[in-house]
C-alpha cells in the first residue's frame, strides 16, 4: 500500500515515515500543500495522511482540492487541534477520519487499516487464497499452517496481489502501490521480488499460486487460466 504523508515538520515526517515503512507501507512525503496536491494528481495513493497546519495552502484546502478533482482516496487528517469545530471542518472538507496529535502509532495504523478496508483492495483483515493466509494486521503469512518469513517489501507485494486475487496485475500498477516515488521504472526489482516470493510461497510440493502473464503482469490465484 502506498501512502502520501503530508507533513511540514521534517523530523516528524521522517519519524512517521520510518514507522510506516517498518510496517511495509511505501511512503512519499510532501512538505507543503502545493506539493501534496501535485503528488496526489500524479500518483495513485491508497491513502493520504494529511497534516492540517501547513505553510501556504493548509490541510483543509488540500483536502478540498483533492476531492474537487474527483478523487475518492481515503484521507486521514492529522492535527494538533482536538476541538470539535476543526474536526467537523475537516470532515466537511472531505476527510474520512481525523486524529489529533500527539497520537500513538498503533492507533494511527489501526485507523489506516480501517480506512483501507473500505477500499475494494482490502475488505478483510485476513486474506486467504487456497491454503495461503495473509493477516494484514499482524503481517503473519502462512501456507498450509506453516509460517513464511517475508521481508517488508515481499510482504507488501504479496498483500497487494492477494487483495487483487484472480486479477492480472501489471508492473505499473504494482510499482504505483507497492513502491514509492524513488522506484526506477527501468529496474527489474519487481521481477526480483516475484522470484523471491515464488521461492517462499510456492515452495517444493506446493500448488502454484503466483503466476506470470508474459507482457501483462502477475496473478495470484489457485489455478492458472491459460497462462504459464
Ligand atoms: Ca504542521
Amino acid at each position: 500500500m502506498r501512502i502520501l504523508l503530508v507533513e511540514d515538520e521534517p523530523d516528524a515526517a521522517a519519524q512517521l515515515a520510518r514507522g510506516l515503512r517498518d510496517r511495509a507501507y511505501a511512503v512519499d512525503i510532501a512538505a507543503d500543500g502545493n506539493a501534496a496536491v501535485e503528488k496526489a494528481y500524479v500518483n495513485s495513493y491508497d491513502l493520504i495522511l494529511l497534516d492540517l497546519m501547513l505553510p501556504g495552502k493548509d490541510g483543509m484546502a488540500v483536502c478540498r482540492e483533492i476531492r474537487g478533482a474527483g478523487s475518492a482516496v481515503p484521507i486521514l487528517m492529522l492535527t494538533a487541534r482536538g476541538d470539535t469545530a476543526s474536526r467537523i471542518h475537516g470532515l466537511d472538507a472531505g476527510a474520512d477520519d481525523y486524529l489529533a496529535k500527539p497520537f500513538d502509532l498503533d492507533e494511527l495504523l489501526a485507523r489506516m487499516r480501517a480506512l483501507l478496508r473500505r477500499a475494494p483492495v482490502l475488505r478483510q483483515t485476513v486474506l486467504r487464497v487456497d491454503d495461503l493466509e495473509i493477516d494484514t494486521h499482524s503481517h503473519v503469512v502462512t501456507r498450509g499452517g506453516r509460517v513464511i518469513a517475508l521481508t517488508g517489501k515481499e510482504y507488501a507485494l504479496l498483500e497487494y496481489l492477494a487483495g487483487r486475487e484472480g486479477a492480472v496485475v501489471g508492473r505499473e500498477e504494482i510499482s504505483e502501490h507497492v513502491w514509492d516515488e524513488a522506484y526506477d521504472p527501468f529496474s527489474n526489482l519487481i521481477e526480483v521480488y516475484m522470484q523471491r516470493l515464488r521461492k517462499k510461497v510456492d515452495g517444493e510440493g506446493a500448488a502454484r499460486l503466483l503466476h506470470t502473464r508474459r507482457g501483462e503482469g502477475y496473478r495470484l490465484a489457485r489455478e492458472e487460466e491459460g497462462g504459464d
